[in-house]
């Protein structure tokens, strides 16, 4: 399941200065067959990501000179490149704002060898399957979303959802597997002048858990990432 296929082998440019950490992602990434360029700082990430084309760039975001956020900012003014962020404890605003600034998922450190695998499978699904919208079904369990008739089952059951849930829960499954912060969520779902009605979120993430999730209170399907956004689950 782990092998990234007999083809050719994702290439990771790997964005981290502590060298405890560079020897933890070189051994467990090779391991799983992904080559591997790395880069210590911002600068030098810039250049290897134009000159050698990543598949996926993992982006340590405390950097000896540039930021990681203006990082993935300036990574994403010319390339699509999934970026998967690394970060500490207590940089949640840096995570967030990389987020906003176009990453598209994060790993808090410190992190298991499974975790990032999976991140970086999600991160690899998206960008092979391209952006949003060419993919009329999202089956997660036995939650199933069909976004070209707009309906909603759950174990064959149609839900009964409000155009805002249904808009919610579209947004969420046209990025399966991928965390969307409040800001992302607040801005597609109710408009750039509702960014900061966190309550909004947790009003209606509630609704949606309560038609949704056999336990509301504890999702298997709608997660919360706490303090940065919410993700569907994708198995
Ligand atoms: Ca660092």
């Amino acid at each position: 399941m782990s092998a990234p296929g007999e083809a050719v082998a994702p290439l990771v440019l790997v964005v981290e200065d502590e060298p405890q950490v560079l020897r933890f992602l070189r051994a467990s990434l090779g391991a799983h067959g992904y080559r591997l360029v790395e880069a210590t700082c911002g600068e030098e990430a810039l250049r290897e990501a134009a000159t050698r084309a990543p598949d996926v760039v993992l982006l340590d975001l405390g950097l000896p000179d540039l930021d990681g956020v203006e990082v993935a900012r300036r990574l994403r003014e010319w390339s699509a490149v999934p970026i998967v962020v690394l970060s500490a404890r207590g940089q949640e605003r840096d995570k967030i704002e990389a987020l906003d600034a176009g990453a598209d998922d994060y790993l808090t450190k410190p992190f298991g060898v499974g975790e990032l695998l999976a991140r970086l499978r999600v991160a690899l699904r998206h960008a092979a399957r391209g952006t949003a919208g060419d993919e009329p079904c999202v089956e997660v369990g036995e939650l199933r979303i069909d976004l070209a008739a707009r309906r909603v089952f759950v174990g064959g059951e149609e839900a009964r959802l409000t155009r805002t849930e249904y808009n919610l829960l579209a947004l969420l499954a046209r990025h399966v597997g991928k965390v969307l912060t409040h800001r992302q969520l607040l801005k597609e779902v109710w408009g750039p002048g509702a960014v900061a009605q966190s309550h909004y979120l947790r009003v209606y993430m509630g609704q949606l858990r309560h038609k949704l999730e056999r336990d509301p209170a504890r999702p298997r399907y709608l997660l919360t990432e706490t303090g940065v956004g919410y993700r569907l689950a994708d198995a």
